[in-house]
């Protein structure tokens, strides 16, 4: 309060800002399974594309990144006009509350999901309905989506935290009677056995998010995008920032893009760490989602046969102090007995899976 005058806006005074996942400052020692990063370093082609551009920083980088939506747009088989490029998917998801939501436009969501649709509704000023899930396998029913009465609905694809995949048939079912605007967020699609973009030849209110934080190892360099209708891009154009993606993300963005070779094997290893990993777990009994993330959403079990928030807890803490970052979610009652595990490379998964084997052997578990 400045002179007893409150000076904070409306929307920022009820506010809750997004708390990300824990980055050690080091990053030396600890083996990071907690933000779903990529355990490989991006495609080397990166390296020759950011030294070439360096020259050029002195130049404002071109406002629509237009190379990068055509090379988007050539990858999925749409036209440039149909693709959005943004700083990270986060900044695309926020560009789809500015431009589609506001204190008469509600925002809908699933809950639990990505907690970042309900910061940004805030940031709008927009009220936000929270649909739960039919069942304690993340089930969605199309209908209380479509009775939500949101004017934009986000849904995560494969769904975050528990990796879970929505077949087009569902999803189609929404779309077909949902009368708002629809956005699919399948940040990890790329790791997945079925995505959306069937469908936006036949919605024109479809928007689906993507981003290369993950599949492509640039969550540093912060580079998404949207695919949708010419008519929704260019509303979400008229708000984006001018110089939304920066010259250096613009040119690694695309080599990485680019080297096919490079993507399919990085991703085919993690998907294969993943299954392994996964058999692992069901041989033990804990109750693992089918995941079509680069994550893995899993039950532990203790010593004891117990299960619960304090036995996730327990193994998460467990971990911590060995030196391997998970992420639990105490919070609601269909995550707080999982923890989060993100896949990494080979000697992660096997120093994750001997440190496991301790905590499930250990002599007092709390
Ligand atoms: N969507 C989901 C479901 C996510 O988990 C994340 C990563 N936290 C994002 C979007 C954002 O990804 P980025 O901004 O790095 O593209």
């Amino acid at each position: 309060m400045a002179h007893g005058v409150e000076y904070r806006s409306r929307n920022i005074l009820s506010h809750k800002a997004y708390v990300p996942g824990e980055q050690p400052v080091t990053g030396g020692e600890a083996i990071k399974l907690n933000t779903n990063e990529n355990p490989y370093p991006p495609s080397p082609e990166i390296k020759g594309a950011i030294l070439a551009e360096l020259q050029a920083l002195r130049l404002y980088p071109n406002s629509p990144a237009n190379e990068l939506r055509e090379c988007i747009s050539d990858l999925h088989g749409l036209t440039a006009e149909q693709v959005i490029v943004g700083n990270g998917s986060d900044d695309i998801l926020n560009l789809c509350t500015r431009c589609f939501s506001d204190d008469r436009l509600r925002v809908g969501m699933l809950d639990p999901s990505y907690s970042l649709y309900e910061v940004i509704a805030s940031l709008q000023g927009s009220s936000l309905t929270c649909v739960p899930f039919a069942d304690d396998a993340f089930s969605i029913d199309p209908d209380s989506v479509i009775r939500s009465g949101a004017n934009l609905f986000f849904i995560t694809s494969p769904h975050a935290p528990s990796g879970r995949e929505y077949t087009e048939g569902c999803l189609r079912k929404i779309l077909e009677t949902f009368e708002g605007i629809v956005v699919i967020d399948e940040a990890y699609a790329d790791f997945a056995g079925q995505n959306a973009l069937g469908l936006l030849g036949e919605f024109s209110n479809l928007i689906i998010t993507r981003t290369l934080s993950k599949s492509y190892s640039l969550a540093g360099l912060r580079v998404g995008y949207a695919l949708s209708s010419p008519e929704l891009i260019s509303i979400l154009d008229q708000a984006r920032d001018v110089y939304n993606v920066d010259r250096l993300a613009q040119v690694a963005a695309l080599a990485c893009l680019k080297d096919r070779a490079y993507f399919e094997n990085t991703r085919d290893q993690i998907i294969k760490e993943r299954k392994r990993t996964v058999l692992t777990l069901v041989e033990w009994e804990w109750k693992t989602c089918p995941s079509g993330a680069n994550f893995i959403f899993t039950k532990p079990v203790n010593r004891k046969g117990e299960t619960g928030p304090a036995v996730a807890k327990d193994l998460y803490e467990f971990l911590a102090t060995r030196g391997i970052l998970i992420r639990y979610f105490p919070q609601h009652a269909l995550t707080s007995s999982h923890v989060r595990i993100s896949v990494g490379n080979r000697e992660d998964m096997d120093m994750l899976l001997e440190r496991l084997i301790e905590w499930k052997h250990q002599e007092k578990p709390k």
